[in-house]
């Protein structure tokens, strides 16, 4: 029988429950409380700024936490994204490398509301 299950948060250290409807749809507890599971990027994913999008060429650069700065080509938003891209708008994306250095691909807004997603 499933039951109420504690752990504590890889990020935080917060103390979070892992509830047996929880337990039935994961083999493996999450290794975040919710809230940093609602914070930090997917597997595989990272955040950033949009730095700039031009619309006349098509391609722009987000700007990495650590600073580093990402081109990435309009055919490489995410199926639904809409452009423009707007300086500051924050996007989550993967990374790929290509032959001119590494490049964001699969990017999509973040939308930071309460809205139901
Ligand atoms: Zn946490």
């Amino acid at each position: 029988m499933r039951q109420d299950q504690f752990f504590y948060c890889a990020s935080c250290s917060t103390q979070f429950l892992w509830t047996p409807a929880e337990q039935q749809g994961d083999s493996q507890p999450p290794a975040h409380c919710p809230a940093c599971r609602y914070l930090l990027p997917a597997d595989g994913r990272r955040r950033g700024l949009v730095k700039f999008y031009s619309l006349r060429k098509q391609w722009g650069f987000v700007t990495q936490p650590d600073g580093a700065e990402l081109f990435f080509h309009r055919s490489a938003l995410a199926p639904g994204e809409e452009l423009p891209l707007h300086e500051g708008e924050l996007v989550e994306h993967a990374v790929q490398p290509s032959p001119r250095g590494p490049q964001a691909v699969d990017l999509s807004r973040l939308l930071l509301t309460d809205e139901p997603r």
